[in-house]
């Protein structure tokens, strides 16, 4: 294709994305976003830096994942990287993942290959001493205004030319990621972006899984865009295809959960016996204007309706984890997924909601597998029953109801 012609096409696909994507779908839009949720997003964040290291864990900051040697559980191998040394732990279930994305315009990975290292897209280990870790904070509060730059620039090659970081998101390296820290099984998350061509990760990343061989170690999830016409026949076909729970992502999808037009896709999960992952809350460093679809209360309307359906909050409602708490133990049908939350939080989720609805997740590539599994870690020592609840056995039974 001519730059020209490229470039005319990506103007009009930007064109078209942006229509569609500035309307809000479904429910009447006015009133749904408060000041007073704003002050809420801001003085939790200064909340949180105050309090970070003050917890009942203190102070733990590490220099890069890498860093994460000074605790106990890991150890550096000889080519640096870190492995977990706990010798009785469960195999472990990570139920948020994610593979290389490249979309629109962008080349295809090679999700087969296998590189030197892994560029998370928070790179804490790009230099040596790596970046400040913080496990005491929602850990994207680990990204510096640098970092966030890069990230929007990754975002966009990943549509356009190819994003480099993207290029290491394979299987191969995934798995050796896992293999490092003992995690056996992860669920493999694709998101449905609404774009008017080639958005099609779930199939691509389904078929990549399926011929690495390594079906037994990576499930595939599927995605739908609550704005297409064929949602409810395209989630059949990828469940058919083998994938084992919806992701929803209200934000990069520009949805309100409670919306009518969602009730078919929630029902269709009740058939077909798969959970609905959503991403659940404010993470804080999304586009301003989608923070409006992720507060907790919209949720409210499809966990209460679809009480047959298991519905997971990933990032256990990020910044807003102090409304994803009251709303997980009003609804028994409600999951919190753990990735992201600081450790003194992690402790206040098992304390309050109760370690059996918490489900370990990483959200990699964003992160190096470890970040996560040294806070779980961290915040269950001494408790043999809530590790293993949270690094695999809610998992298991969560995957296994489908079955049934
Ligand atoms: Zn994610």
């Amino acid at each position: 294709m001519t730059a020209s012609l490229d470039r005319r096409l990506f103007l009009r696909t930007l064109g078209l994305g942006a229509a569609s994507l500035l309307t809000p779908f479904g429910c009447e839009d006015s009133g749904r976003y408060l000041d007073s949720d704003i002050e809420r997003l801001a003085e939790q964040k200064r909340l949180e830096k105050e309090r970070a290291g003050q917890g009942p864990f203190g102070s733990h900051r590490y220099r890069g994942y890498r860093g994460l040697a000074d605790l106990p559980y890991f150890e550096l191998d000889s080519k640096d990287r870190l492995r977990c040394i706990v010798e009785d732990l469960p195999p472990i279930i990570d139920f948020h993942a994610h593979l290389g994305l490249s979309v629109l315009f962008a080349p295809t990975i090679d999700w087969m290959a296998k590189t030197q290292r892994v560029r998370h897209f928070l790179d804490c280990d790009a230099t040596n001493p790596g970046c400040e870790l913080d496990l005491d904070v929602y850990i994207n509060a680990n990204f510096t205004e640098k970092d966030l730059e890069s990230l929007r620039r990754e975002t966009v090659a990943q549509a356009i030319w190819g994003s480099e970081s993207a290029a290491t998101h394979t299987i191969p390296n995934l798995l050796a990621e896992m293999d490092g820290v003992g995690i056996q099984l992860a669920v493999i998350l694709p998101i449905a972006l609404g774009l008017p061509f080639r958005d099609d990760s779930s199939e691509r990343w389904a078929a990549a899984i399926a011929s690495s061989g390594h079906e037994d170690r990576l499930l595939p999830g599927a995605t739908v865009h609550p704005r297409d016409p064929d949602a409810v026949s395209s989630l059949r076909l990828q469940v058919a295809r083998g994938a084992r729970a919806l992701k929803l992502h209200p934000a990069v999808q520009r949805f309100y959960p409670d919306s009518p037009e969602l009730h078919p896709i929630y029902s269709e999960c009740e058939k077909l016996g798969i959970p609905v992952f959503f991403h659940g809350g404010r993470a804080g460093i999304e586009p301003e204007y989608t923070h409006r679809y992720t507060l907790i209360r919209h949720y409210e309307g499809a966990v209460a309706s679809h009480p047959q359906v298991q519905f997971v909050l990933g990032h256990a409602g990020a910044r807003d984890v102090g409304d994803a708490i009251p709303f997980a133990i009003r609804h028994r049908n409600v999951w919190l997924g753990i990735h992201g939350q600081g450790i003194s939080v992690l402790r206040e989720l098992i304390d309050r909601v109760g370690a059996q609805r918490l489900l370990f997740g990483t959200d990699w590539p964003f992160y190096h597998l470890g970040a996560s599994l040294a806070k779980v870690l961290i915040v269950t020592e001494g408790r043999p029953e809530e590790r293993t609840a949270i690094l695999q056995a809610n998992a298991e039974s969560l995957l296994a109801r489908e079955a049934s």
